[in-house]
């Protein structure tokens, strides 16, 4: 074998794993096309073992003092800010984004290891003295003990990182169940941990596909699943993880819509149109993919959206690419880069007007890498499949209404809600939007409304199954239990008559 293909293995234990299955899969760098690894695809054994060492570390690490839990995260967030570069490389290396939108990645994972940092202040529970003669209240949140993490692709970093400091943090051990087409930031992030003092066993990383997700779903020593990725597979680790009789926190696809209205600053609205549908090639859960451009501002939008596009490079992602880091970088894989570019096929059937066209795209970058360049399609309607559809690619629709009431319609009847924002300087305008939208992460003026650490993330409708969204005080409740314990102690002094009384206390 080419002896630059790495081996990805599991981490338990405080070390890498190879596991006894024969299963791989291929890593391969975006830019290049190259095959870059072979990532281990877990059995149902060696899924097995590693909840198990998850399940062995749990009870030392649940008894960890809080102090010591916290000087660890501490520990972790300054390493990782101290090296952010390094886990910025390796996620352009396989996802293909650019160095600086990796970076951007990173730093937004960190917010939530720094939430995490405040989680003495977050676990503290409530006391009520005296709620009947001689009776105290008070109240405690605990770890779940093991956590499962099941994540997507297009966030290597910053989706795990929405859970396990928080998870961590409060006293758990993780699994981490990391996308098989860029699994290596899960295993810095594991050896970061360890350099950071986490006892062996806290964090762990299960590499695989259907065979390690149905393993963490049917373990019962599980004691609860974060997922995100696509809707299907949302849904499916909701429903089955339910059966099983865990928590669930089931994230799932997207299709935000960004409303325009007659009032607003087009410059603004242009760049944040573009920012938000081609950033990351639009393989982001909050990229925008349809515009709607309200009362007549259609015309002079797609012309300013139209013309940036001209200014922007596509091309290889890393701080050493020749020519520097381009603007966008290529998508996933072959696969996911020929499926989208059968969806402007299909737009393109359907009669929708292609503006900007980007299967042709002359890429700086290898000559194999897996290249689309931005894509704007005008006069898109709703029946039209790259309407229906996530795309999950550098494709932004343009939808032409009269009114706001149509606007407010079309994003109401999506079958998604995760995320949309309203484009307008009429204060009124924005909070009506704000209150009647059936959409949970909404943006005035704002294309990518992520909230920060201290907020909650998570969409509506088929964008999220279970209650929880992720981090946040949401975050907390959900890899904690609570307790609430009712005590007497007998003051010799001041004894209670005691006696018998059936009643309900
Ligand atoms: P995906 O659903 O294909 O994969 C997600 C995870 O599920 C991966 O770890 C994968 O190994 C596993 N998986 C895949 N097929 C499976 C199966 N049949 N059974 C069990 N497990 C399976 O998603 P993806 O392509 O990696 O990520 C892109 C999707 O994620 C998009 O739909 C995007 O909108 C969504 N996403 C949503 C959010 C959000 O916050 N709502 C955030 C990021 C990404």
């Amino acid at each position: 074998m080419d002896q630059t293909v790495q081996t990805i293995q599991h981490w338990t234990d405080g070390a890498a794993w190879t596991g006894a299955s024969d299963r791989w899969g291929e890593v391969t760098n975006p830019a290049t096309g190259a095959v870059t690894g072979r990532v281990a695809l877990a059995s149902r054994f060696d899924a097995d073992h590693v909840i198990a060492r998850a399940e062995a570390a749990a009870q030392e690490w649940r008894r960890t003092s809080l102090a010591k839990r916290t000087q660890v995260m501490f520990a972790f967030r300054e390493l990782l800010n101290a090296r952010k570069d390094e886990l910025a490389a390796i996620i352009t290396s396989e996802h293909g984004k650019v160095h600086s939108d990796a970076l951007g990645e990173v730093a937004r994972g960190q917010e939530v290891v720094e939430f995490a940092c405040g989680m003495s202040h977050l676990l503290k529970g409530g006391h009520s003295d005296g709620v009947s003669t001689g009776v105290d209240v008070h109240s405690t949140r605990e770890g779940l003990g093991v956590v499962g993490i099941i994540s997507p692709f297009n966030f290597p970093a910053m989706v795990p990182m929405w859970f396990f400091p928080i998870a961590i943090g409060a006293g758990n051990t993780v699994v981490l169940k990391p996308s098989e087409k860029d699994p290596s930031a899960a295993n810095w992030i594991a050896a970061l941990w360890k350099e950071a003092g986490l006892p062996d066993g806290v964090f762990n990383v299960l590499h695989g596909d259907k065979e390690a997700v149905d393993a963490l779903l049917e373990s019962p020593v599980v004691q609860s699943v974060s997922f995100v990725g696509s809707t299907p597979i949302a849904q499916y680790v909701y429903e089955n993880a339910s059966k099983a009789g865990k928590r669930v926190q089931a994230l799932g696809g997207a299709k935000n819509h960004m409303v325009v209205l007659p009032d607003a600053d087009l410059d603004l609205a242009a760049d944040a149109a573009v920012n938000a549908g081609f950033g990351s090639a639009g393989e982001r859960c909050m990229a925008i993919s349809v515009l709607v451009a309200v009362g007549g501002v259609a015309d002079d939008l797609v012309a300013r959206i139209a013309d940036r596009t001209t200014t922007l490079v596509t091309g290889a992602g890393a701080k050493d690419s020749e020519g520097g880091e381009a603007d966008m970088g290529p998508l996933v894989t072959r696969a996911h880069r020929d499926k989208v570019a059968g969806y402007i096929d299909s737009g393109e059937e359907a009669g929708a007007k292609v503006v900007v066209d980007g299967r042709g795209v002359r890429a700086r970058g290898g000559a194999d890498g897996f290249w689309l360049g931005p894509t704007l399609f005008d006069h898109v309607t709703p029946e039209m499949e790259i309407y229906r559809e996530e795309i999950f690619g550098p494709v932004l629709s343009v939808i032409r209404v009269e009114t706001y009431e149509e606007a407010l319609a079309l994003v109401n009847d999506n079958a998604y809600g995760n995320g949309t924002a309203v484009f307008t300087n009429d204060g009124g305008a924005a909070k009506r939007f704000e209150n009647d939208v059936q959409v949970g992460m909404i943006g005035v003026n704002v294309p990518i409304p992520v909230p920060v650490a201290y907020y909650s993330f998570g969409g509506w409708k088929r964008s999220l199954f279970g209650d929880t969204h992720a981090h946040g005080v949401e975050g907390v409740h959900f890899f904690t239990r609570g307790k609430v314990v009712t005590t007497r102690w007998i003051d010799p002094a001041n004894r209670p008559e005691g006696g018998l009384n059936l009643g309900f206390p």
